[in-house]
């Protein structure tokens, strides 16, 4: 099963595919850790990424495409993937389109989960860490930490959490949304793309609510892929 999802930061769109993964043991593929990965090791294609991301400009469609290419490739790859994090614009969205058809691996389904801008930005700004990895939210009902203040304590098991890691302060998380939101060149334009390839194309396209409870989301996930 070939799988693209789609949805912002704080939509939940980690938890769901982790789910899935567990279930039907394809591989989460997560585009970041690609470019990331072909940097550590100096590949060709990561040196010439390299040029563009040192300068801030945007890694071109013939340097990404055949990189996330090669790695849905790989033999951990053989039952499936879930693709996340990309493509983050429209021309992107066209390249992959085209690129895994000529591979003759054509996505089997898109998954789409919406959730309001500032519902993100809080499940975001609320992330709280257990040393003991329960996860903890101060704008998730039902995994909400106890206190007031910093520092929170585990719903779970008491213990002291992590504060909010530096990366994670609210500039950082708006300029990610921004990103997201940018329904003319960022990614929900290329959600469009995609949307109007899986009409033209029969593909399952499955759009979620992300404000609704894991457990929903995940039953609505799994009835909109067709499985039981
Ligand atoms: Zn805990």
């Amino acid at each position: 099963m070939r799988i693209l999802i789609f949805g912002p930061n704080g939509s939940g769109k980690g938890t769901q595919s982790a789910l899935l993964v567990n279930r039907f043991q394809v591989a989460h593929i997560e585009s970041g850790a690609i470019f990331r990965d072909h940097a550590k090791r100096g590949t060709e294609l990561g040196k010439e990424a390299k040029t563009y991301t040192d300068r801030g400009a945007l890694v071109p469609d013939s340097i990404t495409i055949p990189m996330i290419l090669d790695r849905l490739n790989a033999a951990d790859c053989a039952k499936g993937w879930i693709l996340d994090g990309f493509p983050r614009n429209p021309s992107q969205a066209i390249a992959l389109l085209d690129g895994l058809s000529k591979a003759g691996t054509p996505l089997d389904a898109v998954v789409e989960i919406q959730v309001d801008r500032e519902i993100a930005k809080a499940r975001l700004l609320g992330r709280r860490t257990c040393p003991a990895g329960h996860p903890n939210n101060l704008a998730i009902p039902g995994i909400q930490p106890v206190g007031e203040h910093e520092p929170y304590f585990c719903w779970k098991c008491g213990a002291e959490l992590i504060g909010r890691s530096d990366d994670m302060d609210e500039n950082a998380i708006d300029i990610r949304l921004n990103i997201y939101f940018d329904a003319e060149n960022g990614t929900l334009a290329a959600v469009q793309r995609v949307h109007d390839w899986c009409k033209k194309s029969n593909t399952t396209y499955v759009t979620l609510d992300g404000s609704a409870k894991i457990d929903q989301v995940q039953a609505e996930l799994c009835q909109g892929l067709g499985l039981t």
